[in-house]
């Protein structure tokens, strides 16, 4: 275990050189004495489960406070302390986080009343909009107790699993932590759908392997014409997540036929700035022809909600096959990986006098990013009933997204299934209620049109209406179109 902690220290070290490691050490110290003689049922100590989740926080460049609250983040469950120790030894800060992790708890979907799941969010909501490393170090928490998820009975497997999958996979992207969503969800994958699993994985392998085949030759030709031109970036692919794929797989479109996946493998150029990740673009469509219409996504100019930027084209490339090839700077892949994990290090640098071009642009507004939390808060003062809460919850923050643009570009982040209405009601409720018809991409839909990424949605209006259509609750699916829908009608019937 010193072994391991000295690793760490100089993990930080790297990264952090002005951490307070007098406090890190002590925090160590202390949370192996609360958690002396006490072993996992894998057998090891305990205190490597904490040690794990502080390496987890390092790897994503967190600060001192949050690598000490992630080393005692279970002194108070499981070592015998009590959050008042936690703050005459390490200050009120760290007391607030290590209660934060505590107090979230296991978020316990199954086995449990619903109220009291309903409960267990709405700290978590609170906590987390007043301190987000909570839900950094609950996350990383989760990841190490995945890792290890084999020790447990059969039956306590599968309830994790599944949390992961409905909880904290959703939460990990809303966050932005696409590789962290990624992970989590290819780890509980096997326990929550073991015959799918194998499946998926024995039908793919072949089809990997021949990707990777040919990702390695594009990746040889990019680099060649990169070092022409003196374009300094660095190449290399990447694989699609198993459960991600197979999510693919289900698609109508895709009807379980691989060969219509084109992203199984594809390869990432990460260069040093905007301007040359445009130039990358362009010396990437002059060996390879873009694929017509969907072949170019460019999340520079337009990133999605969660903040995700990168250029995605789609080339017919080595001999003529259809691959995808991802451009971005190093801020934005950091960004795209650990998502708002990210921001505190670039905070941290900033305050060092570093320049956001020096940081090759790619610091993001985390209180833009975090709209959908406060939006959160903003509801569970409102929404007295806990059941609707939850569906709130359940269905707009963690549903799957789909984003669609107004005629003017900006975009708007809906859950799956939204249709023209839930999209008046996101821009304006006024616009909603006066909502004859709707365009999508320029042409006229039914207002029950289910609503597709990428498209542009043009709401018709008649000032003379007098209010929406009680037929609308048949279909709109975002709380706050159905909300606005039912008050309207009350207000008429009174
Ligand atoms: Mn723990």
């Amino acid at each position: 275990m010193e072994k391991k902690f000295k690793d760490l220290l100089s993990k930080i070290k790297k990264y952090n050189p002005k951490a307070d490691f007098a406090k890190i050490k002590k925090a160590f110290g202390f949370a192996a004495k609360a958690h002396e003689e006490q072993k996992r049922l894998s057998g090891d100590p305990l205190i490597s489960h904490p040690l794990a989740v502080a390496d987890v926080l390092a790897s994503w460049k967190l600060d001192t406070d949050s690598i000490v609250a992630g080393l005692l983040h279970d002194v108070v469950e499981d070592g015998g302390k009590t959050t008042s120790q936690v703050e005459k030894n390490f200050g009120e800060r760290i007391a607030v986080l290590v209660d934060g992790v505590t107090k979230i708890g296991d978020i316990k979907l199954r086995g449990r009343k619903e109220e009291e799941f309903v409960e267990n969010l709405r700290r978590m909501i609170v906590v987390m909009a007043h301190d987000l490393r909570v839900v950094l170090i609950k996350l990383a928490d989760r990841y190490h107790n995945m890792q290890t998820l084999s020790f447990l009975s059969k039956e306590k497997q599968v309830r994790i699993a599944r949390e992961t999958l409905e909880i904290y996979a959703p939460l990990a992207e809303r966050l932005g932590m696409g590789e962290m969503k990624g992970i989590l969800e290819d780890l509980s994958f096997p326990y929550c759908y073991p015959e799918e699993y194998k499946w998926a994985r024995e039908y793919s392998e072949p089809y990997y392997y021949q990707a990777e085949e040919y990702i390695h030759k594009a990746i040889g030709e990019i680099k060649k014409s990169l070092e022409k031109e003196g374009i300094k970036a660095e190449v290399h692919g990447r694989a699609k997540h198993l459960y991600s794929l197979w999510q693919k797989l289900l698609r109508a479109e895709i009807d379980k036929d691989i060969t219509k996946v084109y992203d199984l493998m594809a390869a990432r150029l990460i260069t040093d700035s905007v301007g040359n990740c445009y130039a990358t673009l362009g010396i990437v469509h002059r060996l390879w022809k873009p694929v017509p219409a969907k072949g170019i996504s460019d999340f520079i100019a337009q990133p999605k909600p969660n903040g995700y930027r990168s250029i995605h084209t789609r080339v017919f490339g080595v001999e003529g096959k259809i691959m995808e090839i991802q451009i971005r700077t190093q801020a934005m892949h950091e960004q795209a990986e650990n998502g708002i994990a990210s921001h505190w290090y670039y905070t941290e640098q900033k305050k060092r006098g570093r320049t956001d071009r020096e940081l090759s642009s790619g610091v993001f507004a985390p209180s833009e990013k975090l709209s959908w939390v406060r939006q959160l808060v903003a509801w569970q003062g409102q929404i007295v009933d806990s059941r609707e809460f939850l569906e709130a919850l359940k269905f707009d923050a963690l549903h799957h997204r789909i984003f669609v643009f107004s005629p003017k570009g900006d975009v708007f982040d809906l859950p799956q299934d939204a249709t023209p209405v839930d999209f008046a009601y996101a821009v304006h409720g006024e616009l909603g209620d006066k909502t004859i018809g709707a365009k999508v991409d320029g042409r006229m839909v039914s207002l029950d049109e289910k609503l597709k990424s990428g498209q542009m949605v043009e709401i018709l209006t008649d000032k003379r209406r007098k209010g929406p259509s009680s037929d609308w609750l048949s279909f709109v699916v975002t709380t706050n179109a159905k909300r606005r829908i039912r008050r309207d009608l009350k207000k008429r019937t009174k």
